[in-house]
């Protein structure tokens, strides 16, 4: 099968040709203008490829109730020229393949728990510290939908006491996207997240409330891996702050041994580098397919 991915980010579309097994022949990215430039040129580039199905991993808020008039679309997504436009109906239209469509990252958490970390596993999460904070989750090989989709990276966090910083998110004092996110550290230390390796004290205060969601995670979603990353997570210093935080959160009230002996293989980078998302969108063409046969 030749299958289609796009993993659709507000500053980039990463494109891939690959098939069933998550091999990939052909990649190729352009950066996200307006829907009228943007969305040509990648038809045009899949045009090329006979493809039978096409996945997409799109940056959000979308709409994914397949009983909606507007399934397909970005919603109230920061991005202007974005907001309202329906991508699915773009590509269906011109291509006439079984599109499949979801968050980015849960094409992510999907790539990981096909071909990456999540092997075998029932439950996969996967979460990015960059821009924003993203949370996939990826249930029996399928990504997990309910309302919306889940928006965890808004999860409440309490404060520490001495961070005065009062955080970005328009929505929420104490999500963890505004106080965690890489935004979040420049405008705490007014300085790029990549200029403070140095300072101790940046990392500890990231940790401390990465750690808190990550432990509402483990105790909501009792997943089997945990797939940390984003450009935040590029600091190598914050995986085992993390994962020491995580356990003195849990008090020992979990007592599995994959976390009690086991956690720097329980909450890990991502087995897939840089390609859990564009795997997980051709595995999101692959699935939208198996429906149609
Ligand atoms: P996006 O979330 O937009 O897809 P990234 O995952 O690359 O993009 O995240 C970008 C954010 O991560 C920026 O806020 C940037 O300052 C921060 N960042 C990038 N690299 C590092 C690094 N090495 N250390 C800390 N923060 C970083
Ligand atoms: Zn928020």
């Amino acid at each position: 099968m030749i299958i289609g991915g796009i993993e659709a980010g507000g500053t980039k579309m990463v494109c891939a040709i690959g098939n069933e097994k998550g091999e990939i022949h052909k990649r190729f990215t352009i950066p996200t203008e307006s829907p009228e430039v943007t969305i040509p040129a990648l038809i045009r580039f899949f045009e090329n490829e006979s493809i039978e199905a096409l996945g997409i991993g799109c940056f959000g808020p979308i709409d994914l109730d397949i009983s909606s008039p507007t399934y397909g679309s970005i919603t109230s997504s920061p991005k202007l020229a974005w907001r309202n436009f329906n991508i699915v109906k773009a590509f269906q239209d011109a291509l006439k393949i079984p599109i499949g469509f979801d968050t980015d990252v849960n094409g992510a958490a999907l790539g990981e728990a096909v071909w990456g970390a999540g092997k075998d596993c029932e439950s996969v999460i996967y979460i990015t510290i960059g821009t924003g904070v993203g949370v996939g989750v990826c249930i029996n090989g399928l990504p997990l939908h309910g309302l919306v989709h889940p928006e965890a990276g808004h999860i409440l966090v309490t404060r520490h006491q001495q961070d005065t910083y009062e955080g970005f998110c328009p929505y929420h004092d104490n999500c963890l996207e505004g106080l965690a996110a890489g935004p979040a550290i420049e405008g705490r230390w007014r300085q790029k997240g990549h200029e403070l390796s140095e300072r101790d004290e940046v990392w500890e205060l990231e940790a401390f409330y990465i750690a808190q969601a990550v432990t509402n995670y483990i105790l909501t979603l009792s997943p089997n891996k945990i797939v940390l990353w984003g450009g935040v997570m590029h600091q190598p210093q914050l995986f085992p702050a993390v994962r020491e935080k995580v356990l003195q959160n849990l008090g020992g009230y979990i007592r599995h041994e994959d976390i009690m002996k086991d956690i720097d293989n329980y909450i890990i980078p991502p087995i897939l580098g840089e390609d859990p998302g564009i795997l997980g969108a051709i595995r999101l063409g692959y699935l939208a397919l198996e429906k149609t046969l």
